[in-house]
């Protein structure tokens, strides 16, 4: 079992201190619990792909806490500019042409780096305290579902990591926003998040190329996790709806998207309040808790396209694909 500890201000200097010497450790973000090391250190490296199980041509996301920093490990183009203005610290990851000091270990042989500034306060109070920037993966082991919450992590890999940083619940509960800038001129988005392509786009006044789905590698080529078929998947098989609500035996659940006013006690919902960014949060932590009741099978409602509903409706897609 790991140990949780409360985000004191002595405990972080510990986490900190921990980090520095190589070792890895649970973290909050406003996304998702990161699994977090020293970036520029192959040690913890090599330990966060060692914990997770994550195949050695995934490259990491390396967290940063001022554009000082980023300017260490990265090129800052004008565009990165724009959007770390607009939308730094949150939940965009940019993918920029990286420096020397970053290892191909970090960018699995790539010539860019995966960066992004989590606005979440704990991340944040224990980034100030290192003087590297931090890798920092979801922390859970490879394909199966995002932690969202502390109780997530210790289930997963609490038998595998000395430490949890509590900071509550993820506050957007999805993974990041990715979009490339390697080419200045040629955006792309790699992975939907609670940033749309859209705002992406108006920001830096050129349209975005939504790659999503284009650059679906399976198991070969250039293997992004986030951008796999198959993903933050359960045990439990997985089908999805829209429309009309299946019908279920006792062995099978249905999991709505927002609650409605002639639900029975027994139905499940993602948001209570009918809004997309509170389904987004819950999301995570309703698959994890349903996959440990062991039904046969779990029923998910899509959420309509547009904003958050596209990147909830791409992780349920890659929660529910086989093989
Ligand atoms: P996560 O597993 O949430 O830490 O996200 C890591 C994701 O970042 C991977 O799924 C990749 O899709 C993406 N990524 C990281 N580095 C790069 C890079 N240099 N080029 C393209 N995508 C990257
Ligand atoms: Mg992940």
């Amino acid at each position: 079992m790991a140990r949780i500890l409360q985000p004191t201000s002595s405990n972080l200097d510990d986490i900190a201190a921990y980090l520095q010497s190589g070792e890895i450790a649970a973290i909050p973000t406003e996304t998702v619990y990161g699994l977090a090391g020293n970036a520029l250190d192959p040690r913890a490296v090599a330990k966060i792909f060692k914990t997770k199980g994550r195949p050695a041509q995934n490259p990491l996301i390396v967290h940063i806490e001022s554009l000082e920093q980023l300017s260490s490990i990265a090129d800052i183009s004008e565009s990165a500019k724009v959007l770390a203005s607009l939308f730094w610290p949150g939940p965009l990851t940019m993918i920029l042409r990286k420096k020397s000091i970053v290892s191909d270990r970090v960018t699995a042989g790539l010539q860019t780096v995966a960066v992004r500034m989590p606005s979440h306060p704990i991340f944040r109070e224990l980034a100030r305290r290192c003087s590297f920037p931090i890798a920092a993966p979801s922390a859970n082991p490879f394909g199966y579902v995002s932690p969202t919450r502390t109780e997530h992590v210790q289930q997963q890999l609490g038998d595998q990591i000395s430490f949890i940083l509590d900071g509550g619940p993820s506050e957007k509960g999805l993974e990041s926003t990715i979009v490339s800038l390697s080419t200045p001129s040629q955006p792309e988005l790699l992975r939907y998040g609670s940033i749309s392509l859209d705002s992406i786009s108006v920001a830096l006044g050129i349209p975005v190329i939504d790659k999503v789905n284009r650059v679906d590698s399976g198991n070969s080529g250039l293997i992004s996790p986030g951008l796999m078929k198959k993903h933050y998947s359960p045990n439990t098989p997985i089908e999805l709806f829209s429309g009309a609500v299946p019908e279920v035996n006792s062995n099978e659940v249905v999991l709505h998207l927002f609650w409605n006013s002639d639900f029975d006690p027994k139905q499940l919902y993602l948001s209570e309040t009918g809004t997309m960014e509170e389904a987004a949060q819950n999301f995570y932590h309703c698959l994890q808790f349903l996959d440990q009741k062991h039904f046969n099978k779990i029923y998910l409602e899509l959420p309509p396209k547009g904003g958050i509903g596209d990147a909830l409706r791409d992780r349920m897609g890659r929660a529910a694909a086989r093989g």
